[in-house]
């Protein structure tokens, strides 16, 4: 069914969010939009407050793990959300919008001649996801980047006073693989300090990523990429941890740890949430009991 709020917007109900995750895993969200403009979010939003449900925000879903009951208010996926809009001023401040993917910045800044955030060109989500979650990657040997390494500042929408305002980077605290950023703010822009370079500098980087990329992750189905946070001082990584606890090919209904790369679950065979928290918890389990290690989930589970 679709609610029709002005002539652009529509507001469909009990849609399913498996399309919506990467995971391609998640029950219904009772209303759901798709705002392409800031009208129309703005609109969107006022519809969830008039009708008094939560708010669920997604980028392109490639951190989160939907429940099987999906969700019971609004969810909203910004991936349409303004997603070319961008300025460059003459010092390499890159100007973004929040729902613009990873893969086009990383392709703006080539075009542009701009160094710096060729690290996320193959992660598939937003920058706005990216922001919240201070996304990282790095080649061996060549360093290790993170979003916070580039960003300026960002314009949210605080969704408890309705105010838009611009955070710079000391407004926000940032960690691995999180920031201060929590469901009540909504990253509707980015500026990204770059480093004005030649072209071909930046496509090198690029393809450099993808090649390591992809001899590193498993692609081969569905996921939401690392499942746990690398534990803090710890010689080992959570991928280290989860082999030589042997959950490489570990299986729970349809959900199943990679054999190329222990942290990253799988989505084999229509897995259910469910079936992906079993598999968490076993794994977790094992890894404590082997070598005392408490994994801390990367995924964010969206869900009671
Ligand atoms: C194959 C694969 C590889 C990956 N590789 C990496 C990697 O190398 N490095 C890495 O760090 N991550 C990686 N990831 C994880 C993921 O892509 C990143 O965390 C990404 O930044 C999430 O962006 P998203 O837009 O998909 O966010 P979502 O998953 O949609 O959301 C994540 C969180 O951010 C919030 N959010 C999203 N957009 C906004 C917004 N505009 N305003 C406010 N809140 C928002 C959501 O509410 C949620 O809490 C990988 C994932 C996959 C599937």
């Amino acid at each position: 069914m679709s609610l029709r709020i002005d002539s652009k917007t529509s507001i469909r109900t009990e849609v399913p969010l498996t399309s919506y995750s990467t995971f391609k895993i998640g029950g219904p969200a009772r209303f759901f939009a798709e705002p392409r403009t800031r009208e129309e979010l703005f609109q969107v939003l006022e519809f969830q407050k008039a009708e008094g449900v939560s708010l669920l925000i997604l980028g392109r879903g490639s951190n989160v793990l939907i429940s099987d009951d999906g969700f019971s208010g609004l969810a909203v996926s910004l991936r349409q959300f303004e997603p070319d809009q961008f300025s460059v001023d003459p010092d390499g401040l890159l100007h973004v919008s929040g729902g613009m993917s990873l893969f086009r910045l990383a392709m703006i800044s080539q075009e542009e001649g701009l160094r710096g955030v060729e690290f996320v060109c193959h992660i598939p989500g937003t920058v706005g996801g990216a922001i919240v979650m201070n996304a990282g990657f790095g080649r061996r040997g060549h360093g290790y980047f993170e979003i916070k390494d580039v960003f300026e500042s960002c314009a949210i929408l605080d969704l408890n006073s309705n105010q838009i305002k611009v955070l710079r980077k000391q407004d926000i605290r940032f960690e691995y693989r999180s920031s201060s950023l929590g469901s009540n703010h909504l990253v509707l822009e980015a500026a990204f300090r770059l480093t004005p370079t030649r072209r071909e500098i930046v496509e090198a980087e690029i393809k450099a990523n993808f090649a390591y990329r992809n001899s590193v992750q498993d692609l081969r189905f569905p996921s939401a990429g690392s499942t746990f946070k690398n534990p803090k001082d710890h010689p080992l990584t959570s991928g280290e941890l989860l082999e030589r606890a042997k959950m490489k090919g570990f299986r729970i209904g349809g959900a199943m740890v990679s054999e190329r790369h222990a942290n990253f679950f799988l989505n084999v065979d229509h897995a259910r949430a469910q079936d992906v928290l079993e598999l968490m918890a076993v794994a977790r389990n094992r890894v404590f009991e082997e070598f005392g290690v408490q994994l801390e989930p990367e995924v964010r589970y969206v869900g009671s």
